[in-house]
């Protein structure tokens, strides 16, 4: 039987279509960072397109700032920037909005934590594919960082692997070395030493400091390769001159007790200012140890005070707790 429309159903259709049509696309409100369609933001009434200046705080509508000169561009990108993120939230978005690979892999954060936008997983993950498939690393590690986790995502180590492998094959050391650590632990694949040194090593050429430290924990201990101690305390002093703040702590660990090479606590105490410098709370709280005791410096309480003042200040809790004893 042929189908046929009558002139009212032919009415409705176009009617639909016509609707279809008036339908405005949705903007970023660049005061509350919220979608919104129309000329006026519908969650804080700030009409649309109008920007404050990240310098001056003037708002302006053209393209740059009518008191100070600033480009909207510019103060938009310095805004998302911001280490205050409700502050940030609206360039971001903005920016993300615009298709810019950074900032969709920023506005994953916010959907992720539900931090100043409603918390949503699936536009976390659509907004790191997203930035992942235009070419930028980093949206790929956290996706799969994610699906590691299995926090925010179910835990999925299958998808895991394959986003930092994606993420490998455009770069990032940091997906090298997480591709290395799998087959460490054989997390989601067999457990494969020589596979995750391969790995480890890519990841260290591509200027990972902190993969010779996983490098040299394989040597240590006879895993892909044979147990060579000495040649570990290389690897890990590669790491530390290369500037790993992780392996600095240890190497000055090393040397003020003795473990991997002779002790040597002056050498130690040289480390851990390295690692501190870098910001390594452990080290700054052995720092304010060894002012402590006396061990590979001269004792004072000043100075053990300073350290444990530093390393408090860097997160680390028991610091906080001796250094309010100390005082
Ligand atoms: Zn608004
Ligand atoms: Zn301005």
């Amino acid at each position: 039987m042929k189908k046929a429309f009558c002139l009212f159903c032919i009415l409705l259709l176009l009617g639909t279509a016509a609707q279809a049509d008036v339908v405005e696309d949705t903007w970023v409100c660049l005061k509350c960072g919220m979608e919104s369609s129309g000329n006026a933001c519908v969650t804080c009434n700030e009409p649309r397109g109008v920007w404050a200046c990240v310098d001056c705080g003037t708002r302006n509508l053209s393209g740059v700032c009518s008191n100070c000169g600033k480009e909207k561009k510019a103060s938009l990108t310095q805004q998302a920037e911001d280490s205050r993120m409700l502050f940030a939230l609206p360039a971001v978005h903005y920016l993300a909005a615009e298709g810019d690979a950074v900032n969709l892999t920023r506005l994953a954060r916010y959907y992720e934590k539900g931090l100043g936008l409603p918390q949503d997983a699936q536009k976390t993950v659509s907004c790191l594919r997203t930035a992942g498939e235009s070419g930028y690393a980093p949206a790929y590690v956290y996706l799969a960082r994610l699906y590691d986790a299995g926090i925010t995502l179910e835990q999925n180590y299958t998808l895991a692997f394959e986003y930092y492998r994606k993420a490998s094959e455009m770069g990032s050391a940091e997906a090298f070395w997480y591709l290395g650590s799998f087959y460490e632990e054989g997390t989601g694949v067999q457990r494969d030493y020589e596979l995750a040194r391969d790995y480890y090593l890519k990841a260290a050429e591509l200027g990972d400091a902190d993969a010779w430290m996983s490098i040299a924990y394989l040597c240590l201990h006879g895993k892909g390769m044979d147990a060579d101690p000495a040649k570990a305390m290389e690897y890990y002093e590669k790491a530390a001159s290369l500037g790993s703040a992780l392996a600095c702590d240890y190497v000055g660990y090393v040397y003020m007790n003795g473990t991997l090479a002779p002790q040597d606590p002056a050498k130690g105490i040289e480390w851990y200012r390295k690692a501190a410098e870098l910001g390594n709370a452990r080290s700054m709280y052995a720092l304010g140890y060894a002012y402590q005791s006396g061990q590979g410096v001269e004792a004072s309480l000043e100075e053990a005070l300073r350290w444990y003042e530093k390393a408090a200040l860097a997160g680390h809790s028991n610091a906080l707790l001796v250094w309010e004893a100390l005082r």
